[in-house]
């Protein structure tokens, strides 16, 4: 882990014989981009009360505040917090609390990472995945009487780095009550001189999966402590966690007002009928770290899989469309249950057939209704003629999907529709904002990384050496503000947070170096070096 650089200079004033308003914290000498409605920069603010109370120049803040903290930032770039307007923190959490095996060069270290990951973490049964004995020098799979030494008590299951195969120890096969008889079609249990070795085959793993318990409370805020830290150490300060149920929001709330949680959450509730049917009684509820007043619906799936709803058959699979995840009935019901709240409703779409559906219900249950700010998550593959409907429904785009799929996706789709593909500067041009994102974990949480294939539209290879349809790359205040200010408004919170003004959130990170000048190929290396929330430096050593 980087180790923060702290800034931070405690300067002691004597406040009996000063006439100046007092502050918490005052920043000077910084290179600031506000990102307010004229994109004015400045040279050092206020903070009170974990808002900015005056914004402006050193001399100016100087002049009329004393604070017992100044922050002299040596010329560095700040910006406001960074908001990622669609990610999975909880499913970014949970991942820290499995162990990662992947890379490793022998089953010894296996087992190595698997006792220094629960010496760490503790957890009440390890999961994890990464193996691959095609890496070790003994390529056969591994047996279970290390892991059964190792682990006598708790239950191991790891799988191999493919999916389709399961280490397991003997406490997980007697949770799961598999003997050298059980009977299972398709797939295998591996057995050796009539015993069960733990390599479990495909089918049958669904034996081992049923027995895994659901996180407990400890390990619950654990995942989210874990989350925000990596988020924190990358400049998130604001997080839209793309599909939450009910007991982790719960989770978070309490965690949040205990002081536990600082990161500020916009949670996207799950639409399912149960968290519809809560939700929809209880009404909207905020507070200054937690928003509720969204659900997160599902289209169709995703294009690599081809499970993306297209209007036309796949390029590369004859008669293949890929598919809506539910008929239209549940789509425009959901809909029209959601248009009839105060809800704002957020639904992945990544197909062109996906888009159509999707704005065409939007605009139906919306034709009588004012700034509801309904979403498209992904907006991936759009049909020319579909673009004019984004003029009133919000693009919520992963520019990284754009470097991660390029490879291929043209396959997919041919080389008229993926015009409309990842069209994120004509999306623009049609509503006025785009809210940016990643997706974390499908794509790396780094936010710089999002700035980058936004700007570039290349990968970290300089791949394309011209970059990837370029008359959609965005410009870099146009970015800036799709990380900050226009992701704000996606939550309708844009007078709360989003640019460093007076009466806001401080909010705001620290550069080392100048994200708006520096060479484009030096984006994705920028260093956070340090992130505040609510005024308050929140980066642990
Ligand atoms: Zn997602």
């Amino acid at each position: 882990m980087k180790k923060v650089v702290i800034l931070l200079v405690a300067i002691i004033i004597n406040f009996s014989c000063s006439k100046q308003e007092k502050a918490d914290l005052i920043v000077i000498n910084a290179n600031i981009y506000t990102v307010n409605d004229n994109f004015t920069k400045a040279d050092a603010f206020a903070v009170k009360n974990g808002k900015f109370i005056a914004v402006g120049t050193a001399v100016e803040i100087q002049k009329k505040y004393v604070a017992l903290e100044t922050v002299d930032a040596n010329g560095k770039t700040i910006v406001p917090g960074l908001i990622d307007a669609h990610c999975h923190f909880y499913g970014l959490g949970l991942q820290q609390q499995r162990v990662d095996l992947t890379g490793t060069k022998s089953y010894d270290e296996v087992l190595e990472r698997l006792v220094t990951f629960q010496k760490e973490k503790q957890v009440s049964y390890i999961t994890g995945r990464g193996w691959d004995q095609n890496d070790w020098e003994v390529k056969e799979f591994p047996t279970k009487e290390k892991l059964d030494a190792l682990f006598p008590k708790i239950p191991v299951a790891v799988r191999r780095i493919d999916g389709h195969a399961l280490l397991v120890n003997q406490v997980a096969i007697d949770l799961a009550k598999i003997t050298v008889n059980t009977p299972f079609s398709g797939g295998d249990i591996l057995k050796k001189n009539g015993k069960l070795t733990g390599i479990i085959i495909d089918s049958p793993m669904g034996l081992i999966n049923a027995t895994i318990p659901k996180p407990t409370i400890k390990e619950v805020t654990q995942a989210l402590k874990d989350a925000e830290k990596i988020c924190f150490e990358l400049g998130l300060t604001t997080v839209d966690d793309a599909g939450l149920d009910r007991k982790t929001i719960e989770m978070i709330d309490s965690l949040q007002q205990a002081g536990e949680l600082k990161i500020r959450m916009y949670a996207m509730v799950s639409a399912d009928e149960k968290n519809l049917d809560y939700y929809l009684t209880k009404g909207i509820s905020k507070t200054d770290r937690l928003n509720i007043r969204s659900f997160k619906f599902y289209g169709d799936g995703a294009l690599g899989s081809r499970g993306a709803a297209m209007r036309a058959s796949y390029s590369d699979q004859p008669n293949h469309f890929g598919a809506m995840i539910f008929d239209m009935e549940t789509i425009q019901n959901t809909a029209k249950r959601i248009a009839a709240s105060e809800f704002q409703m957020n639904t992945h779409a990544i197909g062109d057939s996906a888009n159509h559906i999707l704005l065409q219900t939007y605009k139906e249950v919306l034709k009588d209704k004012k700034d509801r700010r309904w979403r498209i998550e992904h907006a991936q593959i759009v049909s020319p003629e579909d673009f004019e409907s984004f003029k009133t429904i919000i693009p919520s785009i992963q520019p990284t999907h754009a470097t991660s799929d390029m490879y291929w996706a043209e396959d997919r789709v041919g080389s008229e529709r993926i015009k409309g593909g990842y069209a994120y500067k004509d999306l623009l041009n049609n509503y006025g904002k785009v809210a940016l994102g990643t997706d974390f974990p499908v794509e790396k949480v780094n936010p710089m990384l999002t700035f980058y294939a936004a700007v570039a539209r290349k990968d970290l290879n300089n791949y394309p050496k011209d970059g990837f349809q370029m008359s959609n790359a965005l410009s870099r205040e146009e970015t800036l503000k799709g990380m900050t200010i226009w992701a704000a408004y996606s939550n309708f919170e844009e007078n709360e947070k989003g640019s460093i003004e007076t009466g806001k959130f401080a909010d705001f990170i620290i550069l080392d170096q100048n994200i708006m000048e520096v060479e484009l190929n030096e984006v994705p290396k920028i260093k956070v070096l340090q992130t505040f929330v609510n005024g308050e430096s929140v980066n642990s050593d």
